[in-house]
């Protein structure tokens, strides 16, 4: 069997066109509210957090008793449905991929929902592997990688991950994964790289 994890952000739309850079201004304002602290200061934190714990909310969650579900709404409150659109190609290309698939996404389910629903795939992607679902471990820490695969019994030479984030596309490789990095044309060992989704036919999964 293959399994194709996907990746959603930048991924399933062209870089910078979606809601992404939007959730992170909101992860700003969320930080700067609920620690009382300013933007410069925020960056900080949010790096050192990123850099400890692999997400901001996850040093949240440890440092400043934040409920990640109040965290998770209120960071995803960014109008999507005015940003992405019905996309016929990539509707095509998702059809075509011919395996079975799992959005893999450090997003959270309701967010995902929306933006699968926005580019009208949500019909060809039916299973969501979320933040919520990884214990709010993010990629690309090893943790939600290991569950997805326990959850489908899947090894990781059965599985392609196909993300725009290097790190998250190392991580999958290092564990024996095929990793096929979005958006790129680096040379990099061990990993496919493509300009586009659009592309993804051209790999031979
Ligand atoms: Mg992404």
């Amino acid at each position: 069997m293959k399994l194709i994890l996907l990746d959603v952000d930048d991924t399933l739309y062209p870089k910078g066109a979606g809601p992404f850079n939007l959730v992170s201004g909101k992860i700003d304002e969320y930080v700067m509210s609920w620690c009382d602290i300013g933007i410069e200061e925020t960056r900080t934190l949010r790096k050192r957090y990123v850099d400890t714990y692999g997400s901001t909310l996850g040093g949240l969650m440890r440092h400043h008793e934040v409920d990640p579900d109040d965290y998770l709404e209120k960071v995803h409150d960014v109008p999507v449905e005015d940003l992405l659109h019905r996309d016929e190609r990539l509707k095509k290309i998702i059809s075509g991929i011919g395996h079975d698939m799992v959005v893999f996404s450090n997003g959270s389910v309701d967010y995902v929902r929306r933006v699968l629903r926005s580019l009208d795939v949500i019909d060809l992607l039916g299973d969501l592997f979320t933040i919520e679902f990884m214990d709010y471990v993010p990629k690309p820490r090893v943790y939600p990688y290991r569950k997805l695969l326990e959850l489908y019994g899947a090894s990781p030479g059965e599985c392609v991950l196909v993300d725009d984030r290097l790190p998250n596309v190392l991580t999958a490789r290092d564990m024996g994964m095929k990793a096929v990095l979005v958006g790129a044309d680096a040379s990099i060992p061990g990993v496919a790289a493509i300009p586009d989704i659009y592309s993804v036919a051209e790999i031979a999964f």
